[in-house]
């Protein structure tokens, strides 16, 4: 099943080239406190056979209609892989990769969805920002001392996300925490394919585009963290909820984007995530 947050974050589902507005029957006589995803990845055993009876009746429009937003609207935490592609790992020229370094968080205010603007920071100007293309997946269970063999029963999809990132210079050289969790800097999306759609999550072909141009390209078998792996490293430090977006790294390639660019990601059997660049004004 693919499940976005559309227009005024309503819970869809995505058939073809149509979204399903299915949550206000879904969460009709309990509207969730919280963000519907969220509400829907928690019981989606339940939920899931209902949904599909649902696609009958529900309103539905055209996907290029509404208005994408990031598929979990604020998870409880983004975490993130740094260095899991040697190819990335050889193009930096660092000494550690994810095995060692573990993992560093985004600010989940970073986030945007499909079609939002990345704005770049006036307060850092005249420095590199660059695109970074990763595999997400969502946690579907919540996890703590999972270990590797059982991570699969903890993730409920998979989805696009773009790691923007301020390199450090020479001259200034900031935690990863700060450099990648300006607002806008965690495109998200467009939607979330559940993990019994994906087939194997460690063989997906992806590629990312700047204007076009495919600036990265590599198949997901490359991470030197497996994703199940991933799930046991920060599942033992922390306790990871429904909802938490997790990034697996990027691969090389990474370069800059700059203001008036569109930078798309494209994962097979998930889709296209793509946002124009801006820069703030003033
Ligand atoms: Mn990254």
């Amino acid at each position: 099943m693919k499940v976005a947050l559309f227009n005024e974050w309503q819970l869809g589902v995505v058939r073809d080239d149509r979204i399903y507005d299915i949550g206000a029957s879904l969460f009709e006589e309990r509207p969730p406190r919280d963000c519907p995803m969220v509400e829907f990845i928690k019981h989606y055993e339940t939920f899931k056979p209902i949904a599909e009876r649902l696609l009958a009746d529900a309103p539905s429009y055209p996907i290029a209609e509404v208005r994408l937003r990031q598929p979990v609207s604020r998870p409880n935490k983004i975490v993130a892989a740094p260095v899991n592609y040697l190819s990335h790992k050889q193009e930096m020229n660092v000494l550690h990769t994810a095995r060692g370094l573990g993992f560093f968080l985004k600010a989940n205010s970073s986030m945007i969805g499909h079609g939002d603007r990345i704005v770049l920071p006036g307060v850092k100007a005249g420095r590199r920002i660059d695109h970074e293309l990763e595999l997400a997946f969502v946690i579907g269970r919540r996890a703590k001392n999972v270990k590797a063999e059982d991570a699969y029963r903890y993730i409920f999809g998979y989805t696009g996300l773009n790691d923007v990132s301020l390199r450090p210079d020479g001259e200034h050289e900031e935690e990863r925490c700060l450099r990648k969790s300006f607002d806008t800097f965690t495109p998200v999306g467009p939607w979330i394919v559940t993990g019994d759609e994906i087939g194997d999550p460690q063989n997906l072909n992806m590629s990312l585009t700047v204007n076009g141009q495919v600036k990265q390209q590599v198949n997901t078998k490359y991470m030197i963290c497996s994703i199940a792996e991933l799930v046991e490293i920060f599942s033992h430090v922390m306790t990871l909820e429904p909802g938490d977006i997790i990034a697996t790294g990027t691969p090389d390639g990474v370069g800059p984007i700059r203001p008036g660019d569109t930078v798309a990601i494209t994962i097979e059997r998930i889709g296209a995530l793509a946002n124009p660049v801006g820069e703030e004004i003033g």
